[in-house]
């Protein structure tokens, strides 16, 4: 189905052909209908799947139609607050849609965007609340502090957004989405993203959408067709390491993101690879965003062909060109590993997902096999094959796929392969390296902001 279809307005079918978007995806043809008529939704659909323009499109829609509507013009000087209010988790997410808003924008004469985010100044912040502002993208954490010192004029919101409703909640932000969302109009038009709708997500569905129409384009366990996934076993760190070095020598790699599970071993990786000779960086929330933006600016531009980054961090980034997505660290949560991995595989390119695992991470890779009901295909490579047996999977009772428990099941990685890559210097022999992966993470706060933070309060973001 072509955008032509939607009847947008001119200024953004320009914009769609700039981007050269030829046609909508799927959630983008079941979304834009009923948000152009005003509905609430509640709208689910797998990363990368085109969810950005599925709300800003419809958001711009009525920002151009209130442009010729005389009750709704505003006066010029007048301090009116947004008239569309876009909740994100993260400040790389919300950076990201402020991005899309201004991109699919771009022919909106005069359109005003901002963002309010933390781990920036508050000045700026403050002087674009202040003025007319047609589309404002928040974290809710930052938001909060500018409603509670006054700043934020929320009284003439028309249309509340919130993207990645579960990962908000995650990160313990219920209470702030609750009084952001009543400090705004009760007839706003309210939609809302989130991989799941059951618990406490599907409760703050119920509280703040009205009569909202479902939007479920494929079970949040569904991996883009076009990542290939593959998972290499590893006897202990030192042949992970080495496994890690091989993959990242492969000349297919046009630029890797590897995961870690903690900030500090993202630092410490990101040492690690840069004393051998990658352009590397890392990537983690106790970063300060000064830093974080100039990292995500070095991978775009290609300075950086390797980004280490915790989960946290890595929401929201859209590099098309990465073409390996790496789990040095497994996820804490089987959902995060589908999120990492719809980092590759962008906009139609195809990528690959390589799950690096030890024994006792056989679990959490069990976990996530029943999560996505998807069998990650194990691989070796040559030269690095490893000594020990895979761990078996623990029987499984229920679930529509037996997961096999063959090592030798999947592709070798690559035939030919050579043997024992070169180490970083800080290697103990034999032993695991000072301070990497497996120490006690203090002051990890990616990993602190956890699973379920209810009422504890991750730092403002
Ligand atoms: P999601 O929020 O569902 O994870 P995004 O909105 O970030 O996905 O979009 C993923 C990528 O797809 C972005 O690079 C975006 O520019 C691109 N994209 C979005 N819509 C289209 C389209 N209709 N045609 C081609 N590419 C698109
Ligand atoms: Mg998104």
């Amino acid at each position: 189905m072509s955008f032509e279809s939607l009847n947008l307005h001119e200024a953004l079918s320009a914009a769609l052909k700039d981007a050269g978007y030829t046609e909508a995806t799927e959630v983008q043809q079941r979304a834009i209908p009923p948000a152009l008529e005003g509905r609430d939704l509640m709208v689910s659909s797998s990363t990368g799947s085109g969810k950005t323009a599925s709300f800003v499109l419809p958001a711009l829609t009525r920002i151009l139609a209130a442009r010729n509507d005389p009750e709704r013009r505003r006066e010029k000087g007048q301090t009116a607050g947004p008239r569309v209010l876009v909740l994100a988790p993260t400040r790389e997410l919300a950076m990201q849609v402020a991005k899309a808003a201004s991109n699919y924008g771009r022919h909106v004469r005069g359109l005003r965007v901002a963002t309010v985010v933390g781990g920036v100044p508050y000045g700026a912040q403050l002087k674009a609340l202040r003025g007319p502002l047609d589309v404002l993208i928040a974290t809710p954490g930052r938001l909060m502090d500018h409603m509670q010192s006054g700043q934020a004029v929320l009284s003439n919101v028309e249309m509340l957004v919130l993207d990645e409703a579960d990962r908000m909640l995650d990160m313990g932000f219920i209470d702030d989405i609750q009084f952001i969302a009543q400090a705004t109009p009760a007839q706003r038009q309210t939609v809302m993203y989130s991989a799941t709708f059951a618990g406490h997500v599907g409760g703050l569905a119920r509280s703040l959408l009205r009569d909202p129409l479902r939007v479920e384009i494929s079970s949040h366990t569904d991996i883009h067709f076009d990542i290939e996934q593959r998972l290499h076993w590893a006897d202990d760190l030192q042949h992970k390491n080495a496994l890690l070095d091989h993959i990242l020598t492969e000349r297919a790699v046009d630029q890797a993101l590897v995961f870690t599970s903690t900030q500090r071993d993202a630092d410490w990786l990101a040492d690690r690879l840069a004393d051998m000779g990658h352009a590397v960086a890392s990537l983690h929330g106790g970063m300060p965003q000064g830093r974080r933006n100039r990292v995500l600016q070095g991978l775009r531009t290609r300075e950086l062909r390797v980004l280490v980054a915790t989960d946290v961090a890595a929401r929201g980034i859209d590099v098309p060109t990465i073409s390996h997505v790496i789990n040095y660290g497994l996820p804490m949560k089987a959902e995060d590993y589908v999120h990492r991995i719809g980092r590759t595989g962008r906009a139609g390119r195809s990528g690959l997902a390589i799950t690096l695992a030890e024994r006792r991470d056989a679990q959490m890779v069990q976990r996530i096999q029943r999560f996505t009901t998807q069998r990650i295909p194990p691989a070796v490579i040559q030269g690095l094959e490893p000594k020990r047996a895979e761990p078996a999977a623990a029987p499984r009772p229920t679930g529509p796929k037996p997961f096999g428990r063959r090592p030798d099941a999947g592709r070798p990685f690559r035939p030919g392969g050579h043997g024992n890559a070169p180490f970083g210097a800080d290697r103990k022999p034999g032993g695991r390296p000072a301070g990497g992966p497996g120490r006690p993470a203090f002051g990890d706060r990616d990993r602190a902001a956890g699973p379920k933070a209810f009422g504890s309060r991750p730092p403002r973001g």
